[in-house]
């Protein structure tokens, strides 16, 4: 039987951000036709890229302008597009806004939910995530009406698939929320604009930076790299960066391409967060320090002499 698929397409600024690709790919399934869903009112810009992804129909949602950024509203939208379109399951990405909105989704639709998926079985409703802090993968049977997969970005190098995708309105613009209001919208991550989730390339600095300041050195090679800026636990608890850039246990979870770990020891806690990054490079003092023996290259150096040199290299190369 043929299968509807809904796609949430995550923006940022009007942008579409990259990961969604990767998503729409694992997404695209034998028997399945797929429906990417539009909130930020960019259809007609994002149609050629969307169908060569695969999309069939592009589902165009109009909330009331007050409401565009509420995720409550935009949760009663979904649910009814998914009403609407009769989708069978959906897919969003596991990231800030996705962790914020897909689970108010499966609550109304009283579907199952499962968050941080690497993989996703559409024929038999089974998920791929990870337990206990990355210690054990888990295949997870869902049950039930629509069920809602967080998807982990980076999990799916993306394919492309031409399609032609028709644009269908779908008015929502009377919708509002008595739960919640947005006061205001801010950045967090220090100078960082590429997300932690999404970037192909994270360096990240550890109790080896020192402190706060040195992190500029961090910010500095990222910005050449075109890499976003991560920490450990010990940088964010001793004030030196905010708690959004932390990569770990009680962190974020990413999958960059490369990650590059900078006077960070490779704490069970701190793998928790960046194991399934494709390559780990680390820089460390201390040769027998975990994150040596666990990752693909190292040096061993001091951080804070090596990376301001990285950096020359790169802005002469
Ligand atoms: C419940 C719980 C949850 C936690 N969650 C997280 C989490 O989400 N993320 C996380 O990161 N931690 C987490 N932790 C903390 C974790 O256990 C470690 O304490 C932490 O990861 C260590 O951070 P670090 O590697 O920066 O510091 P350290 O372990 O102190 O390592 C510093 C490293 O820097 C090296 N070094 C020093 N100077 C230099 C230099 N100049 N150049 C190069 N190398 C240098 C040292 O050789 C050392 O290896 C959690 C702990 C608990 C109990």
């Amino acid at each position: 039987m043929i299968k509807h698929i809904g796609v949430i397409i995550e923006q940022d600024n009007g942008i579409m951000k990259a990961a969604n690709l990767g998503m729409i790919t694992m997404a695209r399934q034998k028997h399945t036709i797929l429906f990417a869903l539009v909130m930020d009112g960019s259809a007609g810009a994002l149609k050629e890229k969307l169908s060569s992804f695969g999309i069939s129909t592009i589902i165009e949602i109009r909330l009331a302008e007050d409401f565009q950024d509420n995720p409550d509203v935009r949760a009663k939208a979904v649910a009814k597009a998914v009403e609407k379109f009769e989708l069978s399951a959906l897919f969003g990405l596991s990231t800030a806004m996705g962790k914020d909105l897909l689970p108010r989704i499966a609550a109304i639709l009283d579907g199952s939910l499962v968050m941080d998926c690497f993989d996703v079985d559409l024929e038999n409703n089974i998920a791929g995530t990870s337990r206990y802090s990355g210690k054990t993968l888990a295949k997870i049977k869902v049950r039930g009406p629509v069920p809602v997969f967080g998807i982990r970005p980076n999990a799916r190098e993306p394919v492309q698939e031409q399609k032609s995708a028709g644009i269908i309105q779908f008015e929502a613009v009377s919708l509002d929320s008595k739960l919640l209001r947005v006061v205001k919208r801010g950045e967090t991550g220090k100078d960082s604009k590429i997300s932690l989730t999404e970037a192909e390339i994270i360096i990240s600095g550890g109790r080896g930076m020192k402190n706060g300041e040195n992190f500029n050195l961090l910010f500095e090679c990222a910005q050449k790299l075109n890499a976003a800026v991560g920490s450990s636990r010990v940088a964010v608890d001793s004030g030196w960066v905010p708690y959004a850039m932390q990569v770990g246990q009680t962190g974020e979870k990413v999958s960059p391409k490369v990650y590059i770990a900078c006077g960070i020891s490779g704490s069970i806690q701190h793998f928790a967060g960046m194991k399934t990054s494709g390559m780990v490079i680390a820089i460390n003092l201390d040769e027998t320090a975990a994150i040596m023996s666990n990752c693909d290259y190292y040096a061993k150096a001091d951080a804070l002499k090596i990376i301001p040199e990285i950096t020359k290299l790169l802005e002469t190369s």
